[in-house]
């Protein structure tokens, strides 16, 4: 009797296991065939200076109009990219429409997310700074978004990387900062134009983690001050956030106060005033 109920769970068990899957096998089929097609656009959120609201540039961020299931964001289908290097091909796809923004536009620089993949590619800047020229885009325009295990992972080529690109114009910030290992020491060895603090810490600023958060950004506004470097705050939803982060320093802000991604570049935010109201 033991020994059936032992078997039927197996049996449940690698019944999950075939339809995860299947699920996962899905999900591939769809990748393709929309990286073929059209499925994939990026959206744009405004980053805007937190003195006088005004828009310094946007981040490009992944979108996926699903047949069956809407627009879906990175979170939904990244893990099944990032593991049969799908993902690769789709940020080429962004990468090849921003670089088209970019060259019919004017105004600030757009961000693009570049995952640690890429610096297994020596190729990579070179592509990068080729795919602009053929668009015609201003690489002065273009920033790239790193995260930190980036910078540790494969420091040397990173590095050279980064100096190609800059040496072209494009900067670096770094993304989600204050979540990966923060190895404060080397970081000044590294071209990065700006630090944006991981939206976690924004968010912990009005909550009951209030005096780690707080504890975390006035540390991060200090090693960028004294790196000369500036700092976007991520994630801010509210005016009280706003005056938070104002008054621990931030200087640039990204968030939904200001305005969620759209298919479009915005120009301007709602002014203080009427956000304020
Ligand atoms: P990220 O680079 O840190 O991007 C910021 C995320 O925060 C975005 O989520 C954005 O929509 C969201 N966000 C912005 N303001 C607020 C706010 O006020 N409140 C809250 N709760 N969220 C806010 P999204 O678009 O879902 O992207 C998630 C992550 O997926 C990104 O985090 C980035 O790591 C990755 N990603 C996005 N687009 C691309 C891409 O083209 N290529 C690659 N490789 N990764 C991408
Ligand atoms: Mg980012
Ligand atoms: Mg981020
Ligand atoms: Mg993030």
């Amino acid at each position: 009797r033991a020994k059936a109920a032992g078997r039927g769970r197996w049996a449940t068990f690698d019944e999950a296991m075939r339809e995860e899957a299947m699920r996962i096998l899905d999900l591939e089929a769809d990748l393709r065939r929309a990286i073929n097609g059209d499925g994939f656009m990026a959206f744009y959120q405004p980053i805007v200076r937190l003195t006088d609201r005004s828009v310094v540039g946007h981040e490009a961020l992944l979108r996926w109009s699903h047949a069956s299931g809407g627009l879906l964001t990175p979170a939904s289908f990244v893990n099944v990219g990032e593991n049969s290097s799908l993902i690769e091909e789709v940020d080429w796809l962004v990468y090849a429409q921003v670089a088209d923004r970019i060259a019919h536009s004017s105004g600030g620089y757009i961000s693009v997310n570049v995952s640690p993949r890429h610096f297994r590619d020596s190729a990579f800047a070179e592509r990068l700074l080729r795919l602009m020229d053929k668009a015609k885009a201003d690489p002065h325009r273009l920033r790239i978004e790193i995260t930190e295990v980036a910078l540790l992972d494969e420091a040397p080529r990173v590095l050279n990387m980064l100096k190609h690109l800059r040496g072209h114009g494009v900067l670096a910030q770094l993304d989600d900062f204050g979540t990966g290992f923060s190895a404060l020491s080397y970081l000044h060895r590294f071209p990065i134009e700006c630090l944006k603090i991981d939206q976690s810490f924004i968010a912990g600023l009005g909550s009951e983690t209030r005096v780690e958060s707080e504890a975390v950004v006035r540390a991060i506004q200090a090693l960028a001050g004294s790196l000369g470097i500036q700092t976007v705050a991520e994630g801010i939803e509210s005016l009280h956030q706003q005056r938070l982060v104002r008054e621990l320093g931030c200087t640039l802000g990204q968030g939904y106060l200001y305005g969620r991604p759209l298919p479009e570049l915005v120009e301007s935010v709602e002014p203080l005033e009427i956000l304020a109201g």
